[in-house]
């Protein structure tokens, strides 16, 4: 398998408006100490992301959207498309969250459209998918991730178009963890199912964990096979927080 470059990803949800660039600098500033061996993203409102990627020109933070429509332009009062995110500076854009997926109804089958929309606009489209605590109970946590790994990411996905981010919905936000064993099992159910689908081409696409990552436990999660990275929201909103997970990298 190829040497895969890992990516840390923060996802600011609905947070953030001028003064939160001087968190994104502080971040920018720590990173620069560190080695140039992983990728970082911000995953800041749209609201922000233009003024972001203008701060973040000459670091090594790049800048990504939270969500896309499925269209490009049109009557949509309210909502953002790809092109538009592009065109302000974006380089990624998550799709499919699961405050999305439960708070606005997104099916696997709009994801993947949304998805499509990302990539024909030049971005990297970050693919969340993930159990709720209820199905996880009911023993159905890799049932779900195949169903949602094959609807939610579009046949055009490749290692460069496409990041897949493991997020059980019970650990987003709680404080709570799977265990080392239950990542480590879906991560490489995951790039089983993957590398089945699109064969050796997909070995580089990089699967991230997200759900509680902290300092304190970032380590561990990014030293499991197959985790290729992080997405974290509530750690991403505090420079010493990011950059206390970005030292495990
Ligand atoms: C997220 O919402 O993508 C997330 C991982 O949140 P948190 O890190 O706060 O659990």
């Amino acid at each position: 398998t190829p040497a895969i470059r890992p990516l840390l990803a923060g996802n600011w949800k609905m947070n953030g408006t001028a003064s939160a660039l001087a968190t994104l600098e502080a971040i920018a500033a720590g990173i620069a100490h560190l080695p140039d061996v992983f990728d970082t993203l911000l995953c800041t409102p749209a609201t922000l992301v233009h003024r972001a990627a203008s701060a973040a020109k000459a670091t090594r933070i790049q800048i990504g959207g939270q969500d896309c429509h499925t269209g490009q332009v049109g009557a949509h009062t309210g909502d953002v498309s790809a092109d538009m995110l592009a065109d302000c500076g974006a380089r990624f854009v998550i799709v499919g969250h699961s405050e999305r997926r439960a708070d606005h109804a997104e099916t696997d089958d709009l994801v993947c459209r949304k998805a499509r929309a990302a990539i024909a606009s030049g971005l990297t489209a970050i693919v969340c998918i993930g159990e709720t605590g209820a199905e996880k109970a009911q023993g159905k946590t890799l049932a779900v991730v195949e169903r949602q790994l094959l609807k939610s990411v579009p046949d055009s996905a490749t290692p460069r178009n496409v990041v897949v981010a493991y997020e059980p919905v019970w650990a987003i936000g709680t404080g709570l963890t799977p265990t080392v064993k239950d990542v480590a099992e879906v991560h490489r159910f995951m790039r089983d199912q993957l590398s089945a689908r699109f064969g050796s081409e997909c070995a580089g696409m990089r699967l991230l964990y997200g759900g509680s990552v902290k300092g304190a436990n970032a380590h561990e999660l990014m030293g499991i096979d197959h985790v290729d990275g992080a997405l974290v929201g509530g750690a991403s909103l505090k420079a010493e927080d990011f950059l206390s997970i970005a030292r495990a990298f």
